[in-house]
């Protein structure tokens, strides 16, 4: 048995940290589910077929009679981290100037809840604000004391913290398409979180407002 506090050198070199380079990323071996021997196999097991380019079906779907709840923590925290290196690209093209406002289409304005009050902050601030509040609440020790088991009443952040990070997608989509395709192209991100936000009932089908490319 691996201990919550020695994670071994090989689990160590086998995680992407933020700031890591696209072209840097899951640079390792894959490793059968049932052979990894650490507290993170679950992450690793995603990241590998994330790098093996596996279908977006086969990346968001559970080994056998694993644990759905941790299933989907795992997810959402690999779909955060992800997010960050895709909000990246948009910090040159997308400011307070040219976006003061969070917005997707004209038709909506979504308040950045990453406050004591929600406030209308830019686009891009919405972004990072939304990221960060996100692996805070991921990384929080009341809420997920731990990744092997995710209690009911933490489930219920699921579904919010789903409906704000699609919203990084729709606002990306709308006002700056040529860069979202591009990123769309190459890692078929939001087609993977939307196909995993429908599976897992995580976000109503009537807030997916970015048209379906099938
Ligand atoms: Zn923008
Ligand atoms: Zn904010």
């Amino acid at each position: 048995m691996t201990s919550t506090t020695s994670s071994s050198t090989t689990s160590e070199k086998r995680r992407n940290r933020i700031g890591t380079k696209n072209g840097d990323l899951y640079q390792w071996t894959h490793i059968p589910y049932d052979q990894i021997n650490s507290n993170y196999a679950t992450q690793e097991y995603i990241q590998d077929k994330i790098r093996e380019n596996e279908s977006v079906e086969d990346i968001i779907e559970p080994p056998e009679s694993h644990d759905l709840h941790v299933w989907q923590y795992e997810q959402i925290r690999q779909f955060t981290l992800e997010l960050n290196h895709f909000a990246v690209h948009f910090s040159d093209v997308c400011t307070a100037k040219t976006c003061p406002k969070m917005k997707a289409t004209e038709d909506w304005l979504f308040l950045c809840a990453s406050h004591k009050a929600t406030q209308e902050c830019s686009a891009i601030d919405y972004f990072f604000h939304t990221l960060d509040n996100t692996s805070a609440l991921l990384n929080s020790e009341k809420l997920f004391p731990k990744r092997i088991e995710i209690s009911t009443s933490s489930l219920k952040q699921f579904p919010s913290i789903m409906r704000r990070l699609y919203r990084l997608f729709a606002h990306a989509y709308f006002h700056h398409r040529e860069i979202y395709d591009q990123i769309e192209e190459q890692t078929h991100l939001c087609e993977r979180f939307v196909t995993f936000a429908l599976k897992y009932s995580l976000v109503p089908p009537s807030s997916l407002i970015i048209p379906s490319p099938k």
